[in-house]
């Protein structure tokens, strides 16, 4: 039989700790901002230009009594980062929860007809932005350096086991480094109070599917799906939520896959 003393590290943490959610203006992200004001966490929605879908977001989350604030910052740029995480720091409390949530991918096409400066794009994207938030992130969490703990959470991609052939293996390839940080970061962090984990959508009714060239590319690809739809950014959110708080205290370096068995 456990005592209770086994769990109180994780159930002392606030409840209603600090949330930052990158690229949180819309789709995945603007969804996980919401639930999180609905849970309790006061929550910083990072975007990068859409300023007016960020505010819409935080007035979502005030609307039903929640604390929320827009803060503008490219994931990619180090002074950015670093002024992002200091106006949290400023204006939320301590950081309790990063949801790595930004991410981009291009026109659909093949491998040999991608060119550097997309790579270059795609990789600072999709992988230095959460590498340099979650540096960020662990320098102010972490035991280590005198932090509560906390936790992170990756938003990989089910392109990452699938590779997206003839769509954006350069995309699939990045989330792939996306999950390889999730399994590293999390084992170097696991005695210093930080879990790390990630989800991984598989096709989700967002926005970012207009930017590879077809927006209608879910409802195409529903047919094939097992549960013969795609899914909603609330359904994922949900996950993440899980992954940010106490009920999943012993889950770290773990992967939770949300593609209706895709
Ligand atoms: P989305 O609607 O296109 O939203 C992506 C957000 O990321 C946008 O708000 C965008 O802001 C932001 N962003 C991109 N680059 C950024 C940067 N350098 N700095 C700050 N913000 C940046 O896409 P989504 O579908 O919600 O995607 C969210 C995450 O889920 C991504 O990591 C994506 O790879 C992943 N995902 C999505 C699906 C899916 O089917 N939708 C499936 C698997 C994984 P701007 O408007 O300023 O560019």
């Amino acid at each position: 039989m456990s005592t209770s003393n086994e769990f109180a590290q994780p159930h002392r943490s606030d409840p209603s700790g600090v949330v930052l959610i990158t690229g949180a203006g819309r789709g995945i992200g603007a969804a996980t901002a919401l639930l999180a004001g609905r849970r309790g966490y006061r929550v910083c929605v990072n975007y990068r230009s859409d300023e007016a879908a960020a505010a819409s977001v935080v007035d979502a989350v005030r609307a039903e009594g929640g604390v929320a604030l827009a803060v503008r910052a490219d994931v990619t740029r180090t002074a950015e980062v670093a002024r992002l995480f200091a106006t949290v720091d400023a204006e939320l409390g301590p950081l309790t929860g990063l949801v790595n949530n930004a991410g981009t991918l291009e026109r659909q096409s093949r491998l040999e007809d991608i060119d550097e400066e997309r790579l270059n794009r795609i990789w600072a994207a999709n992988i230095t932005g959460p590498f340099l938030c979650a540096a960020q992130a662990v320098r102010r969490m972490s035991t280590r350096h005198g932090g509560q703990g906390g936790a992170i959470v990756n938003v990989s991609s089910a392109a990452s086991r699938l590779g997206s052939p003839n769509e954006y293996v350069d995309y699939a390839a990045a989330k792939g480094a996306v999950d390889s940080m999730t399994r590293g970061l999390a084992l170097e962090v696991a005695d210093e109070g930080i879990r790390v984990n990630a989800v991984r959508p598989g096709l989700i009714h967002t926005g970012i599917h207009a930017l590879g060239g077809e927006p209608g590319r879910v409802d195409r690809v529903a047919p094939n799906l097992p549960m013969k739809r795609g899914g909603q950014p609330e359904e994922v959110a949900e996950a993440i939520l899980f992954l940010l708080s106490p009920a999943s205290s012993y889950t770290t370096g773990a992967f939770l896959d949300i593609a209706g068995g895709r």
